[in-house]
């Protein structure tokens, strides 16, 4: 009968021999054991010479050599945290990143006089975008869209159990579903986080990506034609003045920003996130005739 400082011990030394991404073994064998206890991680160090029962310590092990064998904690433990939102995750979503959170910040500030705005989220997958702007703007009318029913079933729940009012979500490729709405009141905003990856990227064999959903993360023409099309059709969904910002590859900037360099968008630019990586491109719909 091991204790959960035990436990612990033998996760990490399990995980930083066997799996692939050694380096937060540690934390990783906290987070599984605090799953399989229903206990914080604050809670084990406090109890280091508990015994848990013995289904919990089975499902702790089943967890550490799945995590061996590369599985991402989010979908271990069904958990994510997206702008300080507990978000629900499973197979069918793409986990989502703090990156992301530059699309949200920035929508945010460039929005910031409005009391009452428009926003779109395109592929939403979680709804991590679309909830984290709902939660911090209560007001705002947010739509949501997702080509997978699956994905727009978890976003649903994660709106439901985060009591997020304000996002509707909506079936479709890209702009498709905002573009068959009744009301035709133009977005002061459009977001997305789209698949940018190419096909051939080596980095799809490597770590978390493996068990994340195809259709999340690549696209054809090195991974720039979603990208295409999301950019080309948004011009009619914008009011004069909207924003269309979107998150692409950190190798991608001026790529975009070429797209976005047309007749219909002005004041481009791309902006850096974190880890001063180029990481989201934004534009401007010039007035329109
Ligand atoms: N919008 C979601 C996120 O940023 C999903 C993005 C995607 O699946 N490509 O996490």
């Amino acid at each position: 009968m091991a204790t959960i400082k035990q436990l612990i011990v033998d996760g990490e030394a399990a995980l930083a021999e066997n799996a692939d991404d050694s380096s937060s073994a540690r934390l990783d064998a906290e987070i599984l054991l605090g799953f399989a206890v229903k206990q914080t991680r604050t809670w084990l160090y406090t109890w280091p010479e508990h015994i848990p029962s013995l289904p919990q310590q089975h499902l702790y092990l089943e967890l550490i050599s799945r995590r061996e064998n590369g599985e991402p904690i989010a979908y271990l433990i069904g958990r994510r945290e997206f702008w300080g939102l507990e978000l629900i995750i499973n197979e069918n979503v793409l986990i989502p990143r703090p990156e992301t959170e530059l699309l949200v910040e920035t929508c945010l500030a460039k929005l910031a006089g409005l009391e009452s705005a428009r926003v779109a989220d395109l592929g939403t997958g979680s709804g991590a975008i679309a909830l984290a702007l709902g939660y911090e703007k209560p007001m705002w009318e947010i739509t949501a869209t997702d080509k997978s029913n699956d994905a727009l079933a978890l976003a649903s729940k994660n709106a439901e159990a985060l009591g997020i009012a304000n996002v509707r979500f909506l079936n479709g490729d890209w702009t498709t579903p905002v573009s068959k709405l009744q009301e035709k009141n133009a977005c002061h905003a459009i977001l997305g986080n789209p698949p940018y990856i190419d096909e051939n990227d080596p980095h799809l064999q490597q770590g978390d990506v493996r068990f994340e959903p195809e259709l999340a993360l690549t696209s054809a023409e090195n991974g720039l034609a979603d990208i295409r099309v999301i950019i080309h059709d948004c011009v009619s969904l914008l009011e004069t003045g909207g924003w269309l910002m979107l998150e692409h590859g950190y190798q991608q900037g001026e790529q975009v920003r070429q797209i976005f360099t047309t007749k219909d968008y002005g004041e481009v630019e791309t902006l850096k996130d974190l880890s001063g990586n180029d990481r989201v491109t934004i534009g401007r719909i010039k007035n329109k005739e």
